[in-house]
């Protein structure tokens, strides 16, 4: 099976290959032309458990790797390791159904995909002979990079450095990262805000290439990578699957996912499961105040030239969403120059309009809706009040374009962040004045709600720090050095 860049139809590579370099040296997103290829059957994963549907489906997209290497990868991956061995439960909430994506390793919906990530990557590797281990630069402004932390840790031929904002991420999940274990992980700080870390990873990378050092190779774990996507795809099906089973569907029923939607990762695993032949009717793409997407898929036209608001929804504060160019790819046909010239416009003049037809075919599969902070907090209320269901702000807002949204059938709402990681806004959402340790915020929605809080965020006060460099933020690059040339971390 042969994987594209979106820009340049003749950078062809494999599927281990598309995960081990992640992205292609033209800049542009690696892709398949087409689903047909891959006479995926959807009746035959109905009736499988979470963990076997995942085989089947990345195995499909990922056909590099053997059978008993998926299945091997999966398991390591997954079991154990996450609160219940259907890794995703759905849940009835009112007339709609909840996908709970955040019962991972950190709480978050993040470790769905960066769980297995690691092992593609590390199997990948090793099909391609490459024996050098690879030091992974991770920017993050605070989920990501504990997911990434949890799913990398320990992993053979693979070493992690993530960099976080100093005081720009919250209490909890500072904790979080700053007590990993792990004999190949590293936290580090950084003074300055979250674009400064990233600019700062930015520029290491390219440091590092003219700096002549070969005795290993960077990488990253960013959502671009096919490795992150393909993991994502499953629990569509499983979401299928269990509406299935429980009789809210016949096999064959549409129904429509709504997504709460940053870098479009999430919503077009959504796609890829339509094109693999899943019964899905729209694909709802949720955004907060920042809400490019809507206006992109309404009218056609992606304008980034707007202010940029920091929001209670801060995993979805983005302008750009980088998953969307493989969207325009397939839709486009594989046509990668009516790509590249959409992505050169939106680097030169910060905006572009899609041809006629290709808004036409994108919103024969998606609708939009957004909503601001207030509406999000009112939502968690009402939700809370009304179904006994409490949300984090991430899934208010999904719930919110559910909840107005008149598609035709079953609607399934993605939820992706645990209310314990958004406490402060949770507990105001409930009427309640928050206090100032976080932690305490925590045992007051647990008081209040009855709401278990997550076993990896419960003990995290106390647990041992491990974790206390603070670099100035011109520095990471010098950091990176000093670290590769390190024997032990
Ligand atoms: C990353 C994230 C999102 C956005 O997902 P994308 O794949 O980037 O669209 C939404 N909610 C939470 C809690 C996230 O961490």
């Amino acid at each position: 099976m042969i994987y594209q860049s979106t820009r340049n139809n003749s950078e062809q590579v494999n599927s281990a290959q598309a995960v081990v370099k992640g992205i292609a040296d033209d800049g542009g997103l690696y892709m398949l032309k087409d689903f047909s290829e891959l006479n995926f059957d959807y009746k035959s994963v109905l009736n499988l458990t979470s963990m076997e549907t995942a085989e089947k489906v990345l195995s499909a997209l990922l056909d590099d790797f053997s059978k008993e290497d998926m299945h091997r990868m999966v398991e390591e991956a997954y079991r154990g390791r996450f609160e219940t061995d259907e890794l995703t439960p759905l849940v009835k909430v009112g007339d709609n159904f909840v996908l709970e994506l955040f019962r991972g390793p950190t709480s978050a919906f993040k470790d769905v995909a960066l769980s297995m990530l690691p092992r593609l990557m590390t199997q990948g590797r090793k099909l391609l002979g490459k024996e050098k281990d690879t030091v992974i630069l991770t920017a993050t402004s605070g989920d990501t990079g504990k997911a990434a932390l949890e799913g990398f840790h320990d992993v053979e031929g693979i070493k992690i450095i993530v960099f976080y904002p100093d005081g720009g991420v919250s209490a909890v999940q500072k904790a979080q990262m700053v007590t990993q274990e792990g004999n190949n992980v590293c936290v580090c700080a950084v003074k300055g805000n979250f674009d400064d870390a990233q600019t700062g990873v930015k520029n290491a990378f390219a440091d590092f290439r003219n700096s002549g050092i070969d005795s290993v190779e960077l990488s990253s774990a960013n959502s671009i990578n096919i490795g992150r996507l393909a993991p994502q795809v499953v629990y569509y099906f499983t979401a299928y699957s269990s509406l299935v089973k429980s009789g809210e569907i016949k096999v064959g029923d549409k129904i429509n996912f709504v997504v709460p939607t940053g870098n479009f990762g999430d919503i077009l695993a959504g796609y890829f499961a339509k094109c693999m032949g899943l019964p899905v009717n729209k694909l709802i793409c949720a955004s907060n105040a920042n809400n490019i997407l809507t206006d992109f898929i309404t009218t056609g036209i992606y304008d980034r030239r707007r202010d940029f608001y920091k929001t209670i929804s801060p995993s979805m504060d983005i302008l750009v969403s980088s998953n969307l160019e493989r969207l325009l790819y397939l839709l486009s046909d594989g046509n990668a120059d009516e790509v590249a010239g959409y992505m050169k416009d939106l680097n030169e003049k910060g905006i572009y309009k899609v041809s006629d037809k290709l808004l036409s075919r994108i919103q024969e599969s998606f609708t939009a809706a957004y909503c601001d902070d207030e509406t999000t907090l009112k939502t968690i209320k009402e939700v809370y009040d009304k179904e006994n269901y409490l949300c984090d702000t991430h899934t208010a807002v999904a719930m919110r374009a559910a909840l107005d949204s008149n598609t035709e059938g079953k609607t399934v709402v993605l939820s992706t962040a645990s209310p314990y990681k958004f406490p402060v806004a949770v507990l105001s959402a409930l009427g309640e004045k928050p206090d100032d340790n976080e932690f305490r915020v925590m045992d007051k929605i647990n008081e209040i709600t009855g709401v278990a809080i997550p076993k990896n965020l419960s003990g995290l006060e106390t647990k041992k720090v491990l974790h206390t460099d603070v670099i100035e933020k011109d520095k990471l690059t010098e950091y990176v050095l000093k670290k590769v040339a390190q024997k032990k971390w």
